[in-house]
């Protein structure tokens, strides 16, 4: 497998030199510049296409086709839409307005606006590549040893043995090893903090090392990590680690991973795997070598002579320092006293430190840095971009800013089914991330095969499952579905707490439902571009049960706390148990006291039956809703606040 990668990597350097080649015959540079557009959305004329953001005004549109304002105004209300000229105005009627006037319309969301405003102002005729040190994550289950690998490393530096080792914890640092060549360490460890920078847009890493205690075996967040991981598209190296201990069994572990289809290279596999102790460091010394025989084949490159590019890893204020980012430099070599943009933050550089303390000049690409300077705080994630002259950068911050509290004032979700649906229709949905979340192993199979014939029957439109696990949703999945601009669908499964909150601050769309027909209905429909109406269980009452009771003739009663809404006799119910469906009934029999109620409202107790179930538990959730018909486009009631379990 590995002289295969070696070999079409050549092939593509092969493809590299004819290409250069034929740009020196063609008298063409390396890399072309478009002229830069100050005005961009002004000067958008080729052929009859208008490029435009999500935010666009009326008055914005008018000028853009060079219309009066005044003429829009009239053409919407002829289309039945009242607008004003600031109004800022919806998908549907930009793209009407403008095939009045022989327009074509292409959104540009604002991320890829900046982006491309970057790339304008960069000109470099030949670029000039370094190798670079691979950045490295390490993720896995809890008490694995993640930290205590870091540590290990850290503290041992292990080749070059230098002396102390790396007594700060900056976010990052790298090692030396004994040829010379260097790693990169992420040292927050866990794919959570990964994945949120991964939110934001940051391309940090190349490979993670998947720690996996040769006691425990593959758990939960192991396969949460190597989702995470492969989402990201990196290289994934595994450690199984605390071989140490008696009862380790990392044979049994090779086998958990062939299961899941990660046959690893002394299986015969193609996956790099290292059999380490985090305490005594046996098999860490190894471990690095294969980190970087991986890295070699993926021959990491990035070229010097632009301007420094890179991510923010971690940022705080320090006492007599001010604002101190750790930073990894992705491109370009950075110095003390460059201006440069992260977000929205402005910085001009001043001091530079490593992660030993020491002052250092300059820093390549792959390497982490600590920078001072910033006159406000960057957010772990954003990305930095030098520029040239101190007062651009400044603008660009300014401009950023603007940008970005636009984007909030119109605070636009991520991708939505609905949308996606849209998006099919319009022919330019090519891919749908999902995150699937579901109450068992058997409606796990049963769901990710009727989605992969989905897939199979849908050319234009890939369906991918970015994870599929059974379980409660969690803060991670949604992390993910931010990160992967996709959405969390979940059979039978609620979200707990923190994961709604985490949806609510990314505007990560979470669907849950209890049919599995409904829920492949819904992708097939949204990957065909369909919009239909859809049945949607919106809570009206939320209970807890405190006790239950057996009573003759009648069966076990719950005994509950009503939290929020109300609970209906006749009204039907979800038995939450650690956040999975356990049960869907009828509420029979509703009791205060000893008297038979139609109904109880929040902050009362009482007696619950549910039709045809016996089984209800102490600490179960009983979640009364209403079936309610949502058509596309309308916005699912809220409801009361639905179920949140206490983990
Ligand atoms: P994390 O949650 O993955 O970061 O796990 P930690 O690094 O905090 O380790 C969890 C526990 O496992 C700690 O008590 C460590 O001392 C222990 N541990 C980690 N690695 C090893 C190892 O290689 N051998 C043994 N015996 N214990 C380990």
């Amino acid at each position: 497998k590995k002289d295969k990668k070696k070999k079409k990597q050549i092939e593509i350097d092969q493809q590299q030199v004819q290409a250069n080649i034929r740009q020196i015959l063609h008298g063409q540079p390396t890399k072309t510049k478009k002229k830069k557009r100050k005005q961009r959305e002004e000067t958008q004329d080729e052929g009859n296409v208008l490029e435009v953001t999500e935010f666009i005004t009326l008055g914005e549109l008018a000028s853009l086709m060079g219309v009066p304002a005044n003429e829009l105004i009239a053409k919407s209300l002829q289309l039945g839409k009242m607008v004003t000229i600031n109004q800022r105005l919806e998908r549907e009627l930009i793209e009407l307005l403008a095939a009045e006037y022989d327009y074509e319309v292409s959104f540009v969301d604002v991320k890829s606006q900046l982006e491309e405003e970057e790339k304008e102002e960069e000109v470099v005729e030949d670029l000039e590549y370094v190798e670079r040190p691979p950045v490295v994550v390490v993720m896995g289950h809890v008490d694995h040893g993640k930290t205590k690998l870091l540590d290990y490393i850290r503290r041992t530096n292990v080749i070059a043995g230098e002396a102390g080792g790396i007594t700060q914890h900056i976010g990052a640092y790298q090692v030396t090893l004994e040829d010379g060549k260097k790693i990169t360490f992420l040292d927050t460890p866990g794919h959570e903090a990964f994945t949120a920078m991964r939110a934001r847009g940051a391309q940090v890493a190349d490979i993670a090392i998947i720690v996996v205690a040769a006691d425990e075996g593959v758990m939960p967040q192991t396969k949460e990590a190597i989702s995470h991981a492969k989402a990201a598209g990196l290289e994934i190296v595994f450690a199984i680690n605390k071989i140490d201990k008696p009862n380790a069994r990392p044979e049994r572990v090779k086998q958990q991973l062939a299961e899941m289809g990660y046959l690893v290279e002394d299986w015969g596999g193609e996956y790099t795997c290292q059999e380490i102790s985090a305490i005594t460091g046996q098999g860490v010394d190894e471990l690095l070598e294969k980190v970087l025989i991986l890295a070699e084949l993926m021959e990491l490159k990035a070229p010097i002579n632009v301007k420094p590019k890179g991510y923010i890893i971690e940022a705080s204020q320090k006492k007599g320092l001010g604002n101190v980012a750790t930073v990894i430099v992705k491109e370009g070599i950075l110095k003390p006293r460059m201006p440069l943009v992260a977000g929205v933050h402005f910085a001009k550089i001043r001091i530079m430190f490593d992660e030993r303390g020491n002052r250092v000049e300059e820093a390549y690409p792959g390497t982490p840095v600590r920078i001072t300077g910033f006159e406000s705080l960057p957010d772990a994630g954003d990305k930095f971009v030098v520029y040239d002259d101190e007062r651009r950068a400044r603008e660009v911050a300014q401009h950023r800013e603007r940008l970005l509290r636009e984007q909030m004032l119109h605070a636009k979700s991520r991708l939505t089914l609905d949308e996606a649906s849209q998006k099919a229709a319009a022919g330019e949905l090519q891919e749908l991330p999902i995150i699937l979340k579901v109450d068992t192993y058997g409606s796990l199979e049963a769901i990710r095969d009727a989605l992969l014939k989905l897939n199979e029957e849908n050319e234009e439109v890939a369906l991918k499952i970015v994870h599929a696990d059974v379980g409660q949703i969690s803060e991670s999945d949604v992390m993910l579905a931010a990160a992967s601009n996709g959405i969390v669908i979940g059979f039978q499964v609620r979200p707990n707490l923190q994961a709604r909150e985490a949806a609510e601050r990314e505007k990560v769309e979470i669907r849950t439902y209890s049919v599995i027909y409904d829920l492949i209905e819904d992708i097939k429909n949204a990957m065909e571009g369909m919009r239909k109406p859809r049945e949607v269980q919106v809570p009206v009452g939320i209970a807890e049960v405190r006790e239950t009771f057996k009573i003759k003739k009648v069966g076990t009663v719950a005994g509950c706390y009503v939290k929020e809404g109300k609970l209906v006799r006749g009204g039907k119910v979800n038995v939450v148990r650690n956040g999975v469906v356990v049960y869907t009934g009828e509420i029979d029999s509703l009791k205060r006291h000893k008297d038979d109620v139609k109904e109880v409202k929040a902050g009362l107790e009482c007696g619950v039956h549910i039709k045809g179930f016996n089984d209800v538990k102490k600490g179960d959730v009983l979640e009364a809703f209403e079936i309610v018909l949502v058509k596309p486009g309308e916005e699912v009631p809220k409801g009361i606040a639905s179920v949140s379990d206490s983990e």
